[in-house]
């Protein structure tokens, strides 16, 4: 069976769809249109950018990682070099709203607090739409590493792509006249407030791959970008110019630790800013029962604490996290007997 794209390569974004993601892919053509000129002229770059929006049944051709996690790719795709042109900068997006992220958010809802569901209404987000403007920031998100790259940013660890990415899509949010920044920002605090991480360390997040836990991937994006946008705030793109100066090595080169000291000196309170991101889950005795289905993860739950061991569990978890949790809780007292 042959695969083949459809195209509009008109304008600043040359954008493939495949077959019913028409729609959804002229949507976000127009997102990222917008958003390309003001990243230019502010990081002094030109680039061609393309976009594909992507159908379940012809994500697996191009990508190995599940539909609907978005990715920026360098180059050709992995698992075919001829169902795209080879180019520079290829973002790949779900072609219609749903996949994990999409999901992810809707099973949020019973896990926010009344002051969370107060604050995404003042902002103007009914919560289903929430969902949608959650994958449009993550397109801009994708946009920006490809302008990261060619500003000359390198990509080290997760935490440094994924904070400097993010930087850039809220400055663009942040500029838009009718501020679509409030609603996103709005969207990632209810990430932060409903998710459960599976862990909360910028360190442990270097090994991390998204599949793992989706949820965990939105909650470390939702809490960085909180934290860029602060910064976005009061240094705008001249922080960008600094980093850059101050990370000339070449990919892959340095380690999380040294990556937050060293944006320290550039911008102080950022190694205190992480350390009190780890102590949001506990580094120790915590154990996480969740589904074996990973991407059908749900936001993981409180966990049950003041006992030796920490307990997070999936929806629907709640009575096997107990049960593991009072076995492990006799083994403790075992040991500990002299
Ligand atoms: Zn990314």
């Amino acid at each position: 069976m042959k695969h083949c794209f459809h195209y509009i390569l008109t304008g600043k974004i040359n954008t493939y769809y495949s077959e019913g993601a028409e729609l959804r892919a002229k949507e976000l053509k127009i997102l990222l249109e917008r958003a390309a000129p003001f990243l230019e002229d502010s990081l002094k770059v030109k680039i061609g950018v393309t976009m594909a929006a992507v159908t379940a049944k012809e994500w697996a051709f191009l990508l190995d990682k599940p539909y609907g996690l978005p990715t920026m790719r360098f180059g050709a795709c992995k698992r075919s070099s001829t169902r795209l042109p080879e180019v520079k900068y290829a973002a790949i997006m779900p072609g219609a709203v749903n996949g994990p992220i999409y999901n992810g958010w809707i099973e949020l809802k019973d896990s926010l607090s009344p002051s969370t569901l107060k604050k995404l209404a003042e902002a103007g987000v009914a919560f289903e739409q929430g969902g949608k403007i959650l994958i449009d920031f993550v397109g801009l998100h994708e946009l920006g590493h490809a302008y990261a790259n060619a500003f000359g940013l390198k990509n080290y660890v997760n935490f440094f792509a994924e904070f400097i990415t993010n930087y850039l899509a809220y400055a663009f949010l942040r500029s838009t006249e009718e501020r679509l920044d409030k609603k996103v920002m709005a969207i990632l605090s209810a990430n932060v407030d409903g998710i459960t991480p599976i862990h909360s360390s910028l360190k442990k997040w270097e090994g991390f791959r998204s599949a793992e836990h989706p949820p965990t991937e939105t909650w470390y994006n939702s809490i960085i970008t909180l934290k860029a946008a602060e910064i976005y705030e009061q240094r705008g793109f001249e922080f960008l110019y600094a980093v850059r100066k101050a990370f000339p090595e070449e990919e892959g080169k340095l380690n999380t630790e040294t990556i937050i000291a060293r944006l320290d000196s550039i911008h102080p309170g950022i190694f205190k800013w992480s350390e009190n991101l780890s102590k949001k889950i506990p580094q120790n005795t915590s154990l996480i029962i969740h589904d074996s289905t990973l991407l059908k993860v749900k936001a993981l739950n409180t966990p049950f604490l003041k006992k030796d061991i920490d307990v997070y569990y999936s929806a629907g978890y709640k009575k096997r996290g107990k049960k593991v949790q009072s076995l492990i809780q006799d083994a403790m007292r075992f040991y500990r007997k002299p």
